[in-house]
């Protein structure tokens, strides 16, 4: 299938997990993928494994500087920008709040909010200057949901759901599709820190009950085609029986 032949997308935290395979289905479709992680040698070699369509580079989502470097490169290489997979994310610290280290949940903020704001406002004014653009943020159920020991993880992920929502008031009207993307519960390396933790009922879920990678990239990437033009400006989730029956699962 090339449906998003011509696109050009770039991925945050695109070196394992959901960001790697978001992007190695978005370039499957025929879109030209710019992937980053911090871990520019992990990044670079899922880039080479998609192919000529993939480009790579170092980045942390955290600096605005380097983010601004990065989607400029993006723009040089591919053209301007249709889709922003805004993926990456850190779990750290778990840590009950009363003995939690401060430095490290302003780390996670850092990173799953203010990083993922950095990279909307590094890319939005080419989106609004082409009337065009899809911004994806992925989200949690933990954004609704407290969960012991997760309170970094939570309220980031509080802050990004209500982010999306801004995204969607300040640009209506003007070609921007912005959605929340809740995964559910999949397996990859969060998950393995998840479990290592052994604090509250997600680190007790067994890695055989955990949902395939494959199964979110698929709702995630739907969320970049026009049949989900309907669900713009709302939080799809992977929990919800009526989106899954939409993407055939
Ligand atoms: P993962 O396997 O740990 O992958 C996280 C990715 O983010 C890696 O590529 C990592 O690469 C990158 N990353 C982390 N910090 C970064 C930073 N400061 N700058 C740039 N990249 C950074 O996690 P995952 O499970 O695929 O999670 C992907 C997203 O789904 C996250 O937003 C997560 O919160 C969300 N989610 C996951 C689950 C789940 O069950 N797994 C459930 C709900 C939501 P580097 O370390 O090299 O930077």
């Amino acid at each position: 299938m090339d449906d998003l032949k011509g696109k050009v997308a770039l991925v945050t935290g695109a070196s394992r997990g959901l960001g790697e395979g978001a992007a190695r289905e978005l370039a499957a479709r025929g879109a030209s993928v710019m992937l980053v992680a911090r871990d520019g040698a992990a990044v670079a070699a899922v880039a080479q494994g998609i192919g000529e369509r993939a480009a790579a580079e170092a980045l942390d989502v955290s600096d605005y500087a380097a983010v601004e470097r990065v989607v400029g490169a993006t723009r040089s290489r591919f053209g301007a920008l249709d889709i922003l997979v805004n993926n990456a994310g850190v779990i750290e610290p778990i840590a009950a709040i009363a003995t939690s280290d401060p430095a490290a949940w302003a780390r996670n903020i850092q990173i799953n909010l203010i990083g993922a704001y950095n990279v909307v406002r590094a890319v939005l004014p080419g989106m609004l200057a082409g009337g065009a653009g899809t911004i994806i943020d992925v989200s949690s159920g933990a954004a609704y949901r407290p969960l012991e020991g997760w309170s970094a993880y939570c309220s980031g992920k509080a802050g990004l759901a209500m982010l999306t929502n801004a995204i969607a008031l300040e640009t209506a009207g003007q070609g921007i599709r912005v959605f929340g993307f809740s995964p559910g519960t999949i397996d990859t390396e969060m998950q393995v820190k998840i479990r290592a933790s052994g604090m509250n009922v997600i680190s007790k879920i067994p890695r055989g009950d955990l949902l395939p990678v494959a199964h979110a990239v698929r709702g995630l990437v739907y969320l970049c085609t026009p049949a989900a033009d309907d669900l713009h400006g709302t939080d799809a989730s992977m929990r919800d029986d009526a989106f899954r029956a939409r993407i055939g699962l």
